[in-house]
């Protein structure tokens, strides 16, 4: 198969074309160099390059004041789960952590490994389909840090506004949203994303971390787990994803290109309101998430039957429209559509949607 399909998947997900275009020229040697960036020294010139462009890339893009640093690591999203608390969860505090899907449990299973947690508000009681409002929050103003998580993936619940915490640090997983549009980075402490949904491929992580935190780490922690290692070092105290970061600073080079995150969010509120209006049109379709909270990046929602559901993500990938099916966990349907989706896919899937009631409505 040469033609690409319509790649709806949550993560790994699917990348700009004249991004992939551009690593397979340089795939058996970047220019000037006769190897790949696979292949080369991380200390060399030519990595320290493609490294600091990449950072540049995304200081420039979200608009990163300085007094921050911007860390490629590794172990996913789901490491920092667990350095956020190490580092930061001293003896005797408490942490404030904003349930609003999937992912935020996660990380608070790692985190009362660490300390004290307290769930400043947890959206179960509406099946995760909202974000609380302010003052729906019980927060503890001596809280070490308040966590949320900007996007919930697997219920496609996105926070529309930046939560006030006052004094207290915010600390955001923006995994599935950072990068799809602008965002004040001067409001957070620590923001961390792995890349494999909008900005590259799995196995690199990056971190946005404010100075001063540093200087609340305890001493005494695991080298590799504590994030003055990785400052101190630029992300180079050991062996970086080279190739990861190689992809991400083309991806920032593509979204420049693009008009810079103004004119992406624009694309990606455009993108999602074709499908949620296609939810929204007939009551063939259920959307999961409340109006007001409903995601760009994931479109979740409900056909009359889970039978139904199968049949129609089943017969999606028969058109060309892969990776339809909800979350093992939550069910149903998910359209993922990231920075990188084609506007044409989304037309192809409203398009499907009309379809597929027409025949089994
Ligand atoms: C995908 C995802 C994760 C897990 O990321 P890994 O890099 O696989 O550890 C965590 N949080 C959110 C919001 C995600 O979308």
């Amino acid at each position: 198969m040469t033609e690409r399909i319509f790649n709806f998947s949550a993560g790994p997900a699917v990348l700009p074309v004249p991004v992939l275009e551009k690593a397979r020229e340089e795939m058996l040697s970047l220019p000037g160099v006769g190897m790949s960036v696979m292949e080369i020294s991380h200390r060399s010139k030519t990595f320290d390059a493609i490294h600091q462009s990449a950072k540049a890339g995304l200081k420039e893009l979200l608009g990163i004041p300085d007094g921050y640093h911007v860390l490629f690591l590794q172990g996913g999203a789901s490491l920092q789960f667990s350095m956020v608390p190490l580092n930061f969860l001293r003896d005797g505090g408490s942490s404030d952590y904003v349930l609003t899907g999937s992912w935020g449990k996660k990380a608070v299973k790692e985190a009362k490994k660490h300390g004290a947690v307290s769930v400043a508000a947890d959206m179960a009681d509406s099946r995760y389909n909202r974000v609380p409002a302010q003052d729906e929050l019980k927060l503890d103003p001596a809280a070490a840090y308040v966590h949320i998580t900007s996007n919930e993936t697997i219920e496609g619940v996105e926070w529309k506004e930046d939560p006030q915490t006052g004094d207290v640090p915010l600390v955001c997983d923006a995994s599935s949203d950072i990068c799809s549009r602008p965002v004040d980075v001067s409001k957070y402490a620590l923001i961390y994303a792995g890349a494999q949904k909008n900005l590259g491929p799995s196995g690199v992580t990056v971190v946005i971390l404010r100075d001063d935190l540093l200087q609340k780490i305890p001493d005494g922690l695991d080298t590799m787990l504590d994030y003055r290692t990785h400052a101190q070092a630029d992300s180079l105290y050991n062996t970086p994803n080279t190739w990861g970061i190689y992809i991400l600073d083309l991806v920032c080079k593509w979204m420049r290109e693009q008009g810079g995150l103004d004119a992406i969010h624009r694309r990606n509120e455009e993108k999602a309101r074709k499908i949620y209006e296609a939810i929204d049109a007939t009551a063939f379709y259920r959307g999961h998430a409340a109006r007001e909270a409903r995601s760009n990046m994931n479109i979740t929602f409900r056909l009359p039957s889970e039978e139904l559901e199968k049949k129609f993500a089943a017969e999606a990938t028969g058109q060309r429209l892969d990776g339809l099916k909800g979350h093992r966990s939550v069910g149903g349907i998910r359209a993922s559509i990231y920075n990188a989706f084609p506007v044409e896919g989304v037309d192809a899937l409203v398009q499907f949607m009309r379809e597929f009631e027409r025949a089994n409505g």
